[in-house]
């Protein structure tokens, strides 16, 4: 008799699996479609220039290994709070934030999604984009959150179904929690247009739907931290709504296995964040108590000296461009290879993804005669 007798067996993270059989593979020619990280054209991680001079002055800094406080790297966490709301915007709302370091991208929407579950007076129902990162209904499931789906994207046409959004956001209980991505959305590579943005925030707002922005590609469909905050600084700076923002610098700086991110929330007042603040200290105690360091000192030392910035941003532009390359190529060979259909869907996307839009069957009868040595 054991005590796990019950324990149940759960398959393995599709994406995740997906990496698996991909190693195992022993193709010369090989390339992963699924998991969303940037390679260079040996297809090989790249390690951006910025991350590579930080990486030399942390080192020189002395490198010690001593804990960091709870809520991490105070300059960490306050340069990536800065960047996402911009200048000068930021001198007039920093006093109303409550931030934490937190577990990259992942470990930021189950801090913020914690603190809202604990400590606020929001419904605990979620309103998840469909499709979208498929982690999305296990983070916020895993918290006991009720996930619900809206339609996203037009399956037919290709492109936001902007309608669906908007029956969503007029229909959905008041006090209820938005998923947005703040950018470059995985997996369609479509975002709402500034107007749209508008409209979603204004409506958020006047139905008193709160906003979670999963801003995991800042930087990735423009080069620009600027423009593709747009959404964040809209609603907070402009709309002048309360709302969570969970950051990660997996993708826009390369340092995915590092665990870098910054959840924080934007609060009516300065008391309000001050306790909210306190929350997001005790809840990251009980799970995680100290950041890791070495990503947040790479992080925080780019973020906070300007020349490595200036390289930073050329970084972004070059992991763009590269990827708008690889857009307009696959596009011409479809077209060159006679390819029935229309494929433009793939070079309006824009951020690290295309979303190809075809039917599992053909991508299986794609993939089958290629796969070697297994
Ligand atoms: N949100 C979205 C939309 C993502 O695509 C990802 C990573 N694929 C994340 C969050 C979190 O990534 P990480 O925890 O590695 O920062």
């Amino acid at each position: 008799e054991s005590f796990f007798s019950s324990t149940p067996r759960i398959p393995k993270d599709a994406i995740f699996a997906l990496t698996a059989q991909y190693k195992s593979d022993s193709s010369p020619i090989k390339v992963n479609l699924g998991q969303g990280t940037y390679q260079d054209d040996a297809g090989q991680p790249w390690i951006l220039p910025a991350v590579a001079e930080a990486r030399r002055r942390v080192q020189n800094r002395k490198l010690v290994h001593e804990y960091l406080p709870i809520l991490g790297l105070p300059e960490f966490r306050h340069a990536a709070c800065r960047m996402v709301i911009g200048q000068p915007a930021f001198d007039s709302v920093s006093s109303r934030i409550a931030s934490s370091q937190a577990l990259s991208g992942t470990g930021s929407l189950h801090l913020a999604a914690s603190l809202i579950k604990t400590c606020s007076s929001l419904k605990p129902t979620i309103w998840i984009p469909e499709p979208t990162w498929s982690n999305h209904h296990l983070v916020f499931g895993s918290l006991g959150f009720k996930c619900r789906s809206f339609p996203y994207y037009d399956f037919e046409r290709k492109s936001l179904d902007f309608d669906s959004y908007r029956t969503m956001l007029q229909s959905a209980e008041p006090k209820s929690i938005v998923v947005l991505h703040a950018c470059a959305h995985n997996p369609t590579g479509c975002d709402p247009t500034k107007e749209q943005w508008r409209e979603i925030g204004e409506t958020m707002k006047q139905r008193q739907l709160f906003p979670l922005f999963d801003a995991a590609y800042l930087g990735f469909n423009s080069g620009n931290i600027d423009d593709d905050a747009y959404a964040i600084r809209l609603f907070v700076n402009e709309l002048d709504m309360e709302a969570a923002v969970c950051v990660s610098f997996a993708k826009n700086m390369g340092l995915y296995g590092e665990r870098v991110g910054c959840s924080f929330l934007v609060t009516r007042n300065a008391d309000f964040a001050v306790n909210t603040e306190s929350v997001l200290e005790r809840l990251q105690r009980s799970v995680v108590s100290n950041p890791p360091a070495y990503g947040a000192k790479i992080a925080g030392t780019i973020l906070n000296d300007d020349k490595l910035r200036n390289i930073w941003n050329d970084d972004m532009v070059t992991m763009c461009s590269r990827i708008k390359e690889m857009r307009q190529a696959l596009y011409e060979q479809l077209l060159v290879n006679d390819a029935p259909g229309d494929w433009t869907h793939i070079i309006k996307q824009s951020g690290m993804f295309s979303f190809l839009g075809l039917p599992l069957e053909i991508v299986i009868k794609l993939r089958a005669p290629h796969l070697h040595g297994r």
